[in-house]
């Protein structure tokens, strides 16, 4: 090696600034109008009860393709404070930098940690987290409004504080009629009926989120996806890629919720990113048959049922359209029919507690 070389990587490696890093981007298509953005706001880190430092919290959100994350350190309990003792602004202005250099959103957040009721809360786009380590919890949610934050419900249906039945309390009404509660994690660990309903019912934004404590590839709900890793994440259709562009589509309620091979959200929305993440071509037609090649070009996977029908029309009884497969489908024509509705249920997009999202494809 020439001496030139040898003095510049002397200096990158002192530097340390060689670091190979490989980004997995997540293929979901955009919504007309909306980009998807791929969030974890719900993830902790030294600075409260987590096992990492901030800036791996970045690393980990480069490498897994998201967007934005938000590190959600406990505002009460922060049990590595014997040797860790800062602002409660402190992990997300260690992670700053290298979430600037690496185009990863940081929105500063908090959770409240309090036992039920009103149990957890996230608090997003908060602009001093240190205003939140108040005695009463109703004095911290105020603090928060005050900066203007997004509030909302973390993991309702956790069973250390309700072990038998997730409840809605009076004191969750208050916080809703006080504007301090904007949204309920759908998902977190387990997914929430109940949760899913209140969104619904309450026109409350819809999240699903990691809350992780350890390094995210010892997760091990991720590792059980075999070979299908992503964290539990929000999909946020955004007007823009920034943190306003997400603070504005999260209180107009555009997310969807996406673990394991299952999205929930909303029927418009759900219904646009299955149109959207395939291609649909008729190659050929006879009087008999018609064939569809079909292909997924997004990371989603969709299983297909069929639901009440033509009976004319017969095509498959259930059938999964894999991420980025091509595939060839057969509808046989009886009695003499040319067209016809292909009705079917999209069972892994889910729009209400076990509803699951209708397709009509019209041939
Ligand atoms: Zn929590
Ligand atoms: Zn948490």
């Amino acid at each position: 090696m020439k001496k030139v070389e040898c003095a510049v990587l002397a200096f990158l490696l002192t530097a340390g600034v060689v670091q190979a890093q490989i980004r997995h981007e997540i293929e979901i298509p955009d919504l007309k109008g909306y980009q998807t953005l791929k969030c974890d706001f719900h993830i902790h880190t030294v600075f409260s009860d987590g096992t990492v430092w901030p800036t791996v919290r970045v690393d980990e959100a480069y490498q897994e393709g998201l967007d934005a994350i938000s590190l959600t350190e406990h505002i009460e309990y922060r049990p590595h404070q014997q040797d860790i003792r800062a602002s409660h602004n402190r992990s997300f202005e260690i992670a700053e930098e290298a979430a600037r250099r690496k185009n990863i959103l940081l929105i500063r957040g908090s959770e409240i940690t309090r036992s039920m009721p009103p149990g957890h809360a996230n608090a997003l786009f908060l602009t001093d987290a240190d205003s939140l380590d108040r005695p009463d919890y109703r004095d911290a949610f105020e603090a928060a409004k005050r900066q203007n934050a997004f509030i909302f419900w973390n993991h309702p249906g956790w069973d250390a504080q309700q072990p038998d039945t997730t409840l809605w309390w009076d004191e969750h009404t208050e916080l809703l009629e006080k504007g301090c509660m904007h949204g309920i994690e759908v998902f977190n660990v387990n997914y929430s009926p109940e949760a899913h309903q209140w969104c619904l019912d309450k026109k409350l934004t819809m999240l699903g989120n990691s809350d992780i404590h350890q390094p995210i590839q010892s997760n091990i709900h991720q590792q059980l996806q075999t070979g299908r890793t992503h964290r539990p994440m929000t999909l946020v259709f955004a007007r823009e890629r920034s943190v306003e562009g997400i603070r504005e589509a999260l209180l107009a309620r555009r997310t969807a919720v996406y673990f394991d091979d299952t999205l929930v959200g909303e029927a418009v929305y759900l219904h646009e990113l299955f149109e959207n993440s395939l291609e649909i071509e008729e190659v050929e037609r006879t009087e008999k048959k018609v064939t569809l090649q079909v292909f997924n070009h997004s990371d989603l996977i969709f299983h297909l049922k069929k639901t009440a029908h033509d009976p004319r029309l017969i095509y498959f009884r259930e059938y999964t359209l894999w991420p980025h497969g091509l595939h060839t489908i057969t509808i046989y024509l009886d009695g003499g029919i040319s067209s016809g509705r292909m009705e079917f249920e999209v069972t892994n997009l889910w729009i209400a507690p076990n509803q699951a999202l209708k397709y009509v494809y019209e041939i």
